[in-house]
């Protein structure tokens, strides 16, 4: 495998409807996508992080600087015979995983389409489809709040996720057990509470809820551990679950028993691979969590979300049921039936892109060749 250029892309892509977590609302997204050319092939990366460092403490700022300053100049115009030695390169670099997962997407996306196959094969994952849940917004408005749920379940969707936060948490599981009896329901904190909380928390249990997500802070483990001895309901964690000797420290430590793998957060499809393999051996379930970006990172998510200890597989559902706008890679090509999603089976991510929209969508690019790094 040999890149000979790569363009960055700084994309921005409005929301149909802003997206309200703990953390703040979103109403446009805004991500850096990769092109790549090798000996005929065009590949792509994505790195699906914020504008603000919000969510994770990378940004479209740093991974752009990472990518166009360190790491393309470290592969670039180089021939590797594996994936392995792609991230081998980038060994002594600490942090900046998103910014890594995009260019480790590249190959991943070259590797596939010069061997003809496609990324869940590549990664050992199987099955043509994979259920999706939806992730709920934090609601201004309760009617509102209930009918977007009552969309999402009239669609096929049978696992809800709420955001929550204090003072938006008894109310809307209460209102949602009113309204759609013991349907599977989970919440996600994004780290929104505090030790202080905990007696708070444990009360949600009456809720009976599949999880509860990543209540405290993210490095947290004593009180999650508290947490969870008073607590039924399993504790998952998502920012928690940096990655692989985190996981390791958590599940050892009975501080969660369920894992949320985010792709970029974790540094990329291998290191997915890593955590999944040890939890899958542990019987930690897992699933999936998507941060919005493109059906670039959508489609190897997916893919990856085929593995067996996926057993929650993924809540990429609310971008393929609601409408949101400017998709540079068609919604369709995922052909969403009663909650499951199409797996794609061409070489590589095995989905088009749409370049002449992603061009157009595109704030800022930058080409990068082996002669200019
Ligand atoms: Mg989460």
């Amino acid at each position: 495998m040999k890149l000979e250029q790569v363009e960055l892309l700084h994309v921005r892509r409005r929301l149909a409807h802003p997206f309200r977590i703990s953390l703040g609302a979103i109403t446009a997204r805004e991500f850096v996508v990769l092109r790549g050319h090798a000996d005929g092939l065009t590949v792509y990366g994505e790195a699906n992080i914020d504008a603000r460092p919000f969510y994770a403490s990378e940004t479209v700022g740093t991974v752009w600087e990472m990518i166009s300053e360190v790491l393309l100049p470290m592969v670039l115009g180089k021939s590797f015979d594996s994936i392995e030695d792609v991230c081998q390169t980038w060994h002594s670099i600490r942090g900046h995983e998103y910014a890594k997962a995009a260019v480790e997407h590249l190959y991943w996306d070259l590797l596939g389409k010069e061997r003809g196959e496609p990324i869940q094969q590549l990664l050992g994952g199987q099955g043509e489809t994979v259920e999706v849940g939806t992730s709920h917004s934090i609601g201004s408005n309760p009617q509102e709040f209930i009918a977007d749920i009552k969309s999402a379940l009239e669609q096929g969707i049978r696992r809800i996720k709420i955001k929550v936060q204090p003072g938006w948490d008894d109310q809307p599981l209460k209102l949602i057990r009113e309204h759609f009896g013991d349907i599977t329901l989970m919440a996600d904190a994004n780290a929104a509470y505090l030790p202080e909380h905990v007696d708070h928390l444990a009360s949600l249990d009456r809720f009976d809820m599949l999880m509860l997500e990543q209540p405290l802070p993210p490095f947290d483990l004593v009180y999650h551990k508290e947490l969870a001895s008073r607590i039924k309901t399993p504790l998952c964690l998502d920012e928690g679950a940096h990655d692989l000797p985190m996981v390791e420290n958590a599940v050892t430590f009975d501080a969660c028993q369920i894992v949320n793998i985010k792709v970029g957060r974790v540094g990329g499809l291998s290191q997915a691979k890593l955590i999944h393999d040890w939890c899958h051996a542990k019987q930690i379930p897992l699933w999936c969590g998507r941060r919005t970006g493109s059906g670039i990172s959508m489609a190897s998510e997916l893919a990856l979300a085929t593995l067996p200890g996926f057993k929650f597989p993924t809540d990429h559902g609310i971008e393929l049921i609601q409408e949101t706008m400017d998709h540079f890679v068609p919604i369709d090509q995922f052909e969403l039936s009663d909650a499951f999603a199409r797996i794609p089976t061409g070489p590589g991510i095995g989905v088009e892109v749409d370049d002449t929209m992603l061009d157009e969508l595109a704030v800022r690019r930058m080409v990068i060749k082996p002669s200019s790094v």
